[in-house]
C-alpha cells in the first residue's frame, strides 16, 4: 500500500487551477485551429482567428483565457493500493482556495443557491472520486463556465424514443442554446445510468481526448453522425453562422433499466480546460 500525504494534494490542485485557467489543452487548440482551415464564411474565421489570438494571449501572458474561471470541477482517480493520509476533501478545497487566489482567478461560487453570497474563494469545489486499480492517483481540474453548463440538459426519454429519440434530443438542445455556450462548443452526451449517472458520464466524456472516439463502433459512428449534423446547425463560432458549431462530440453510456432511456447533454464551450497531474 503506498501513502499518499492530502496535503501534497493541496499544491497539485493549486498548479492545475491556474494551469487550467491560462493554458488551454494541445487538443483544443489543434481541432479550433483545423476548424479554422475549414472555415468558408469568412466571418466565422475571423472569429476562430480571434479565438486563437485570445487563448494564445492568455498562455504568454499568464492570464485567464475567460473571464469566467469556472466552478472547479476536481475528478480524481485513486488506485487501489493509495492510502490517503488526512482529509482529501478539505485538501482539495485548501488547493482551490489558493489556485483561485495566487492565479488571480475570479471568484464565482455561491454558498447557497438562493441566498448566493459569494463565497469569496471559490470553493467549495466539485469533487468527484473514482477508485481504479494500481497505485497511482490522477488528479483532473476542469474549471466549468456556466455559460454552458446552464444550456446542458437532461431528459428521461422512453425506450420507445429510440436512437431518433436521442438525435433530436441533442439537435434541439444545441439549437436552443444557440450562441449562449459561446460556440464552437464541446458536447458530452451521456445515455444510460440512472437519472444522475446519465449527467455524471455526461461530463466526463467532456474530458476526453477531442478527435478521440468512442470504443465501439456504433457510438463512434453516433459521435461522428452527431458532429455532423450540429455543424450542420449554421450557428458557427459566437453564433454569427458559419459550419464551425461544434469541435467535438463525445458519447458516453452505461447500461439502465428495460423502462428507462435516460439522455444527457453537457455542453462546453471552446474554453473546454482541464489539467491533470499523476501521483
Ligand atoms: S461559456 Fe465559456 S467562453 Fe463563454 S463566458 Fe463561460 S467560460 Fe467563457
Amino acid at each position: 500500500m503506498r501513502t499518499i500525504e492530502a496535503e501534497v494534494l493541496i499544491h497539485v490542485v493549486k498548479r492545475l487551477c491556474i494551469q487550467a485557467n491560462r493554458n488551454l489543452p494541445e487538443d483544443v487548440r489543434v481541432r479550433i485551429h483545423e476548424c479554422r482551415e475549414q472555415e468558408t464564411w469568412p466571418v466565422a474565421r475571423d472569429i476562430l482567428d480571434k479565438l486563437v489570438e485570445n487563448f494564445e494571449l492568455a498562455s504568454s501572458r499568464a492570464m485567464p483565457i475567460c473571464q469566467d474561471t469556472g466552478m472547479a470541477c476536481v475528478f480524481i482517480e485513486t488506485g487501489n493500493e493509495v492510502f490517503i493520509k488526512g482529509d482529501l476533501n478539505a485538501a482539495v478545497n485548501e488547493g482551490v482556495r489558493q489556485g483561485y487566489g495566487e492565479g488571480f482567478l475570479r471568484a464565482s461560487v455561491v454558498s447557497d443557491p438562493l441566498r448566493r453570497i459569494n463565497t469569496g474563494d471559490n470553493t467549495p469545489a466539485m469533487v468527484y472520486v473514482d477508485f481504479v486499480h494500481g497505485d497511482k492517483l490522477a488528479i483532473t481540474v476542469a474549471p466549468k463556465g456556466f455559460g454552458s453548463e446552464n444550456m446542458s440538459r437532461i431528459k428521461m426519454l422512453r425506450p420507445s424514443d429510440e436512437l431518433a429519440g436521442v438525435i433530436d434530443f441533442v439537435l434541439t438542445a444545441i439549437n436552443e442554446a444557440g450562441p449562449n455556450p459561446c460556440p464552437p462548443l464541446v458536447v458530452g452526451v451521456g445515455i444510460g445510468g440512472t437519472f444522475d449517472k446519465a449527467a455524471l458520464i455526461a461530463k466526463k466524456a467532456l474530458l476526453r481526448p477531442l478527435g478521440s472516439r468512442n470504443s465501439d463502433p456504433y457510438y463512434a459512428d453516433l459521435e461522428a453522425l452527431l458532429l455532423e449534423k450540429i455543424n450542420a446547425l449554421g450557428i458557427g463560432p459566437q453564433g454569427f453562422g458559419g459550419r464551425t458549431t461544434a469541435l467535438a462530440v463525445a458519447v458516453e453510456t452505461l447500461p439502465t433499466h428495460i423502462a428507462g432511456l435516460p439522455c444527457a447533454i453537457n455542453i462546453n464551450c471552446h474554453v473546454t480546460r482541464h489539467a491533470t497531474e499523476v501521483l
